[in-house]
């Protein structure tokens, strides 16, 4: 587990531009934190790292449940917030053929139950003070690169 801390929410989106620079296709990270910790503010900097327009604002999907933006690997934004059965939804939402195509990332990943891949990336968001956050990472336990699921070889 890796442990970051940020000052304010460009810092967050400053954090989010240096991790997305070890995502590519097929990788999955799910954001776990209160409302207001930070998961939206992060998806921005995941995506900006990812080659999605400062033009593209990233808001939470809150009329639709993914959005895609196009970047060097298309980007899907998930949020499980208003969602009761997160997992059935991400399964009808057809993530395995987001993962096939992109980088996929999901706030309020805890209410994903058991459809997050098992290779996902997480991230656990902690408010610790009106500016000041702390970010708990934890990359996937097999393959930190994900190049095992992109069809990479064993070492
Ligand atoms: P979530 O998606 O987790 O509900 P948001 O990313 O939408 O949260 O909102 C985070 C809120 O916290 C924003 O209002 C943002 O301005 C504020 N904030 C204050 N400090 C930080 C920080 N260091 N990183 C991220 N957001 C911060
Ligand atoms: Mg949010």
């Amino acid at each position: 587990m890796e442990t970051f801390q940020t000052k304010s929410p460009r810092g967050t989106i400053a954090l989010g531009r240096r991790l997305a620079s070890r995502l590519g296709r097929g990788d999955c990270v799910g954001l776990v934190g209160d409302l207001g910790a930070g998961k939206t503010v992060l998806v921005r900097g995941l995506a900006a790292g990812l080659g999605v327009g400062d033009d593209r604002l990233i808001s939470s999907p809150t009329f639709v449940l993914v959005q895609e933006y196009p970047g060097s690997v298309p980007v899907y934004h998930i949020d499980l917030y208003r969602l009761a059965d997160g997992a059935g939804e991400l399964v009808d939402l057809g993530l395995a053929e987001m993962l096939a195509d992109g980088v996929v990332l999901i706030e309020w990943a805890d209410r994903a139950g058991e459809a997050l891949p098992g290779n996902h990336w997480r991230i656990e968001i902690a408010i610790t003070g009106r500016r000041t956050r702390e970010f708990r990472l934890t990359p996937p336990s097999r393959d930190p690169s994900g190049a095992l699921d992109r069809g990479g070889a064993l070492p």
